[in-house]
Order: structure tokens, then sequence, then C-alpha cells
């Protein structure tokens, strides 16, 4: 910022002498062909002045001048005046840089989510963390139940983790292993009821966000009296 300072005259004097470190504007006043509109009222208000008589003197009082740090900016900041003008058109918008962020949020969150596989059984069935449409259901009950379901963590496959004392086992085919969330939907014994209500015989598929028969599930569930034990 260029330092101008005003020297008073004694009183019994009109003139003034004005001091500035910055040659630039002191060379625009002297110009007289210039059409910078504040140079152009200076020069008018110094026009003015001199008619009264008033005198004003202005003297470029280089400060700066010689001090190497000082010169290397100057230098610098000149250069860059020379340098490839950056064409408006090329430079991001703000609407670019949103969508730039958000996309790379995104993709973070979805490598973070993906890599949780061995950990998160729900990552298997919904392998990109968007919402789906079909985790908001009319009724809470069935809402509970597709939740359930999907993260594969029920009161028929893990009571024993609240008050049961074994996991239980599938009842119809009277085996002893645990019974998972993916044997309701294959169970043998259980499928011309899939068929009555077209149900897919994979648990992924069945329990899928583009399922179409997705409603279908709660009534094939109420029929083998499973619903309300999910
Ligand atoms: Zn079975």
């Amino acid at each position: 910022m260029p330092r101008n300072h005003l020297i008073p005259p004694p009183s019994h004097s009109c003139s003034f002498l004005i001091c500035s470190d910055s040659l630039s504007p002191l060379l625009a006043i002297s110009n007289t062909s210039s059409t910078y509109p504040l140079v152009n009222r200076i020069q008018i208000l110094l026009s003015t002045l001199n008619s009264i008589p008033f005198r004003i003197t202005f003297r470029w009082v280089p400060s700066h001048r010689g001090m190497r740090r000082n010169e290397n900016i100057y230098a610098t900041s000149k250069s860059a005046t020379h340098l490839p003008r950056i064409q408006p058109h090329i430079l991001p918008t703000k609407f670019d840089l949103t969508l730039s962020i958000l996309h790379t949020i995104s993709k973070l969150w979805t490598s973070h989510w993906q890599s949780q596989k061995s950990s998160n059984k729900l990552v298997t069935l919904k392998p990109f963390p968007i919402p789906w449409a079909s985790s908001h259901q009319p009724h809470r009950r069935h809402e509970i139940c597709l939740t359930h379901l999907r993260i594969r963590h029920t009161g028929l496959t893990h009571p024993h983790l609240l008050s049961h004392p074994s996991p239980l086992s599938c009842n119809l085919c009277g085996t002893d292993t645990p019974l998972p969330v993916k044997h309701i939907f294959s169970c043998p014994h259980l499928t011309s009821h899939r068929k009555a209500h077209q149900i897919h015989y994979s648990h992924l598929a069945a329990l899928d966000d583009n399922f179409l028969n997705l409603p279908s599930i709660f009534s094939y569930l109420q029929s083998i009296n499973y619903l309300s034990r999910i």
C-alpha cells in the first residue's frame, strides 16, 4: 500500500508537499490523457486549487527501494502479469466443486462400508450404503421384521443371545444345526408356502430392495407362524 504524507505548510504559505512511496499513482496523476475516473477527479481538484492559488507539489519517496526482499516480491508479482491468462470458462464452478466433494465422500463411505463385509452381514445384501425405499413400510412391525431379516439377526435365529439356552434348529427338517435366515427362504418343507406367496428361494434376492413381491414376505411369514417371532 502506498504511504502518502501530507506535509502542511507554514501558516503564511499556500503550498503543500505530498510525499508518496508509490510511483504509479503519481505518474497516473501527471498523465493528462488518463481516462481513469479517480485520476480525472484528482486532476480537476488540483486545477481548482491552483486557481485559488493553492500550490501542491507531489514527490516520490522510494522508501522500499534497495530492500532485497521487497524487490524480490515486487519482481515476482510483476512477473505474474506475464503468465497466460486463465479463461474463466475453464475454472471449476461452485456446482462442480460441490459435486466433486460429494463424489469423494460417497466413494470413501462406500469403500469403508464394503471393507466390513466379513463382520457386517448387511453388506452382502446391500453392497452400497444408499437409502432403500423398501426400508420404510406402512406397518412398524413389518419394518422391524424386514430389518431383522436383512441384518440376519432375528428372534428365531438368535434367541440364545437373549433368553434361549441354545440356538434353534428347523423343526421341519429335524436337524440339530442352528437355523439361519437363508433357511427360512430355502427350507424344502416350506416350498409350497413360498410358491403360494411367490417368494424367491434365495434370501438375498427375496430381501433385496428391488424385489417386486416384497410385501408377500410378511404374508408368507404369517402363514408359517414366523412373523411374530422374527
Ligand atoms: Zn427346514
